[in-house]
């Protein structure tokens, strides 16, 4: 039985990223010395040139899930005069969080998840706390909304100020300008957009930035962006790496490129987006929208049906059995949405035809239970 991912976390991934593992495995490669700085260029190369930041950014890879490149973000690019967080869903609160266990000086605004940010607060908060930075999300999973980071850094470019933005859910899969957005750092990871495994993240961040990061210690010594920076320039990287995930990760940007970039990325998701928004619609579930906030192209976030809870929702479709041989795996809300929303992704590998009969097998589940 094919066990579908409808996660935004684990899912299948191309057979020519599988093989990677089979042939490092027959010959795995010392992460030392010169097997490792053309593996490090290529990648930063690539991932600079599919962001359209050649000449302005740089790459910073850290061995951590996208969580490790928050924590990199944030303990390095903040000075001290502190950081106003957006957090208008899970993953902004979790930046916020992250910065005062670090002693940062931070100005929480918070929102009703998946409410959009109001500039003129932003502006006005900006000004009462007098911060250096603006950090926020861009594709918020737990409410499967974009926050409008274009608004956001006018007003950052505006205000002279440095902006973080928690990319993890959106790179490779939703349009991002980092050049005329202002953004400095983008926090990415390997295992969404770019359907590779989690075990790396990355940070994208603009050149003089790094520099002047480079010039102070980093808050966590295990993520220091300057150092590690610094280092992986020169080839190397400061502890070990795990190289069959950088492998890994070039299978998974050549696969990107050669399968036509995000153009071509966002299409495959908006056809899949098509026959599961349909089918929502066409069985009555209502979408969780906010006023002025569009839609992420990894998932939807949907009301539990009345009468259905979360869990029998989830266990009918993880035991359907219909002689199709799969199965689904469907994803909870977080935070203070849990029991009354639940989410749906369209990641990974799978054919139209998987998302088909998901919608088939959704209409029969919920069926089944309100009955
Ligand atoms: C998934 C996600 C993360 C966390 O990434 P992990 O790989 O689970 O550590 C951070 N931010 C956003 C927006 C995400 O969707």
């Amino acid at each position: 039985m094919k066990r579908v991912s409808l996660t935004p976390a684990v899912f299948h991934l191309s057979d020519r990223l599988n093989r990677i593992s089979e042939s490092y495995g027959k010959q795995p490669i010392v992460p030392r010395g010169p097997a490792l700085k053309p593996i490090l260029d290529r990648l930063r190369q690539k991932v600079s040139e599919q962001l359209g930041v050649s000449q302005t950014h740089e790459t910073v890879i850290f061995t951590a899930s996208g969580t490790g490149a928050i924590a990199a973000a944030v303990g390095s690019c903040i000075d001290d005069r502190g950081v106003l967080i957006i957090a208008n869903d899970v993953y902004g609160h979790r930046q916020a969080d992250f910065c005062e266990q670090l002693g940062i000086r931070t100005i929480r605004y918070s929102l009703e998840p998946g409410k959009k940010p109001a500039m003129s607060e932003i502006e006005a908060l900006v000004k009462e706390h007098q911060v250096g930075s603006i950090g926020m999300v861009h594709g918020c999973t737990s409410v499967c909304l974009l926050n409008p980071v274009k608004e956001v850094g006018e007003l950052s470019k505006k205000m002279d100020l440095r902006l973080i933005v928690d990319a993890v859910a959106s790179v490779f899969v939703e349009e991002i300008d980092m050049t005329n957005w202002h953004i400095d750092t983008l926090i990415c990871s390997t295992n969404k957009g770019l359907h590779s495994n989690p075990d790396l993240s990355f940070c994208v961040v603009e050149k003089n930035h790094l520099e002047e990061m480079s010039q102070r210690p980093a808050r966590i010594p295990y993520f220091d962006m300057g150092k590690t920076w610094k280092s992986q320039l020169s080839g190397s990287h400061p502890y070990t790496i795990n190289i069959r995930a950088l492998l890994e990760f070039e299978a998974a940007m050549d696969d990107f490129i050669e399968r036509g970039g995000l153009n071509s990325r966002m299409g495959m998701y908006r056809d899949r987006l098509k026959i599961l928004r349909d089918g929502y619609q066409r069985l009555g579930l209502k979408t969780l929208l906010r006023d002025d906030m569009e839609q992420q192209n990894i998932g939807t976030a949907l009301y539990l049906p009345e009468g259905v809870d979360y869990e029998s929702l989830a266990t009918a479709l993880a035991d359907w059995d219909n002689g199709d041989d799969e199965c689904y795996e469907i994803y909870s809300a977080q935070g203070e949405l849990s029991g009354v929303v639940f989410r749906i992704f369209n990641m990974g590998e799978y054919s139209l035809a998987t998302y088909e009969r998901f919608i088939s097998a959704l209409e029969a589940c919920i069926k089944q239970l309100q009955a």
